[in-house]
């Protein structure tokens, strides 16, 4: 481990700021000492990167292919380097770090399968009409082009399937753009790594030098500099409304505005309907208490707003949540100044007037530990203060009494975008709360029923994004293969020749993919 950065396939660290991950289990900092990237060596991985994308965006979808599989081949040889690593960054245990890591390669698979087969490109044929009247229809075909380089900020929450090589980064691989990834710092040793892998398999599969580069940062400066680069075309960040809002604005200010694809954090509503706490009450609790927790509450996806309508169930409910949370055993969270930014937001939501704090874990805890907490506010109180809706990313959970339905509706429609919301409800008793349905499916990405909002599968029907400031924009998902469609823009070619088209828009269609001929769906050559 060296601490350098990647810029394309060189190592390099000429700076003189220098930083080191922290061990949040074991309170110390780890050994490698990082070099944050110079202004030099910024210029030096876009302008690679600029270069690269003239020869990577016509790379076939087979070598691409070769490409995204060598990378994962590469990350599964790193083996217990690349656990231990990861642990040593995050505190996470080794089952989540396997996990995660099952899960990058997974979607790198997933990638290289999907543009393999070359379909995704959404080719579009409408043939030409001389003879139409009053004047003739040209021939004009249509398909997805890669944007140019990317810029890829990944999370501290997911050192590997939301960064170096995570989702993004697949994605805009497999679309034909290079990628620079602004490492996080938290987990810089887990970055290098995998961007190691990523390296090694551009020059195994001979891809050009460019394609892919890792920066170190440990403060903003490095991604202000990348999002301002006049050669970057596109963003992906995952994190904090804070950081992704200041980027999207960076990036709108440019003379040449780009899109940034933020996906930032939510409190995801669970809205539990009154016969489901009738007859669900202890099961429900044991379930959220679990959500609430899992991954010391460091997802996106967090129960972070629970609604009922009040009534002494709902009572209950409260009741057997605070018992049931205050026996879980607390756990380590990614990083003293994450488990600061936890205490923080825990203690400015406690002191809301009129908020109770109806459980918190009351024994000691180690270091960096946290301690789950539960509050509860009346519906009125909610709506009146903006304070209580924001995320407190860690195990917290607030837990909202309306006064009736009509309350609860309002509530939901003043939400802020979400990720997720969730309906817990008996048989046939969703149907008498169509209006609070809509009104969740107006604020969130993605609607559950009866389960919990922690958990997100990687397939295509997966929407991961929402309304902002759940995401920067809601027509996309950051999760799945339609996440490609983030880095590539749509394409025309108006009467073409033949011979210069590229084989997706040939008449011959010698990929043999799916295109759209004449508004009829068909993999038939014209
Ligand atoms: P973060 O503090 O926003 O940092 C994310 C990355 O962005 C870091 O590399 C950070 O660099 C950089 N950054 C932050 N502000 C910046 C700015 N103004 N200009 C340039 N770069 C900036 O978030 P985090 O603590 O790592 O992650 C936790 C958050 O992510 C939570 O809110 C969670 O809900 C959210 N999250 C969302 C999703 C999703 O898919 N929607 C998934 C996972 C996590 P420095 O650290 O060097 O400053």
């Amino acid at each position: 481990m060296t601490g350098k950065n990647y810029i394309g396939n060189k190592l390099s660290a000429k700076g003189s700021k220098t930083f080191k991950t922290f061990n949040p289990q074991t309170n110390s900092e780890n050994d490698t000492v990082f070099t944050e990237a110079t202004t030099d060596e910024i210029h030096e991985a876009v302008s690679l990167a600029s270069e690269a994308f003239k020869t990577y965006r016509t790379v076939s979808g087979e070598n691409k292919a070769h490409f995204l599989n060598a990378i994962a081949d590469n990350i599964m040889s790193l083996g217990d380097t690349l656990i231990q690593t990861y642990c040593s960054e995050s505190g996470l245990p080794e089952g989540r770090a396997k996990g995660e890591r099952g899960r990058t390669v997974g979607q790198l698979h997933m990638f290289a399968n999907l543009v393999k087969d070359g379909s995704w490109v959404e080719a579009s044929i409408d043939t030409a009409i001389p003879e139409r009247e009053p004047a003739p229809k040209p021939d004009l075909r249509k398909m997805h082009i890669p944007l140019g380089p990317v810029v890829v900020f990944g999370a501290s929450n997911f050192p590997l399937a939301y960064s170096t090589a995570g989702g993004d980064t697949a994605a805009a691989l497999a679309a034909g753009c290079p990628v620079i990834v602004k490492s996080h710092p938290m987990h810089a040793g887990t970055g290098m790594l995998i961007a190691k892998a990523v390296i090694d398999a551009a020059e195994q599969t001979e891809m050009p030098n460019g394609v892919f580069s890792n920066l170190n940062s440990s403060g903003i400066e490095v991604g202000e500099q990348l999002a301002k680069h006049p050669e970057v075309k596109a963003i992906g960040f995952t994190g904090s409304i804070r950081g992704g809002r200041a980027l999207y604005d960076l990036a709108s200010r440019r003379e040449e505005p780009i899109p940034v694809f933020a996906e930032m954090g939510s409190i995801n509503p669970v809205v539990i309907l009154p016969e489901a706490l009738q007859s669900r009450n202890e099961s429900l609790a044991k379930t959220y208490a679990n959500s609430i927790t899992l991954g010391t509450g460091q997802f996106c996806t967090n129960p972070g707003l629970i609604l009922g309508i009040k009534d002494e169930n709902l009572t209950k409910f409260i009741i057997n949540l605070s018992e049931e949370i205050i026996k879980i055993d607390p756990s380590c969270m990614l990083h003293p100044k994450i488990a600061e930014a936890y205490q923080k937001g825990r203690i400015k939501a406690s002191e809301q007037k009129d908020l109770h704090i109806v459980a918190e874990y009351q024994h000691e805890v180690k270091q960096n530990y946290a301690r789950q907490t539960l509050t509860n506010v009346s519906g009125a109180t909610f709506l009146k203060n903006p304070t209580l809706h924001q995320e407190v990313f860690g195990p917290y959970s607030i837990i909202v009494e309306c006064d009736d339905a009509e309350q609860l509706h309002q509530i939901i429609s003043k939400l802020e975008g979400q990720l997720t919301g969730t309906l817990i409800a008996e048989d046939g008793e969703a149907k008498n709360y169509s209006q609070i349905v809509s009104a969740l499916q107006n604020r969130v990405g993605r609607l559950i029923y009866n389960g919990v909002p922690t958990g997100v599968e990687v397939c295509p029907s997966m929407t991961h994004g929402g309304p902002y400031p759940a995401s920067t924009d809601s027509r996309f998902s950051a999760v799945g293969k339609h996440s490609i469609k983030r880095w590539v823009r749509p394409f025309s070619y108006q009467d073409w020749p033949n011979e210069l088209l590229p084989d997706e828009l040939k008449n011959e269609n010698p990929l043999a993919i799916l295109r759209l001929v004449n508004g009829k769906q068909t993999s038939e050559r014209i």
